[in-house]
């Protein structure tokens, strides 16, 4: 698990009960391949949807 990752993207096969992410690791790349400038223009790589 991730250690203190919390994430509230509860739509993620990742995400557990009280907004944790049970990924082994997690990449977070920039918005759309551009130079980030806050926070909004990071994404999470490693998000894959719930089946
Ligand atoms: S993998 Fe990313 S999107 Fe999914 S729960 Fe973890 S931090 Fe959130």
């Amino acid at each position: 698990m991730a250690k203190d990752v919390l994430c509230e993207v509860n739509s993620c096969k990742y995400w557990a009960a009280g907004n944790n992410c049970n990924a082994s690791s997690i990449y977070v790349v920039s918005h759309r391949g551009k130079q980030a400038n806050n926070s909004e223009e990071t994404d999470c790589k490693t998000f894959e949807p719930k089946i």
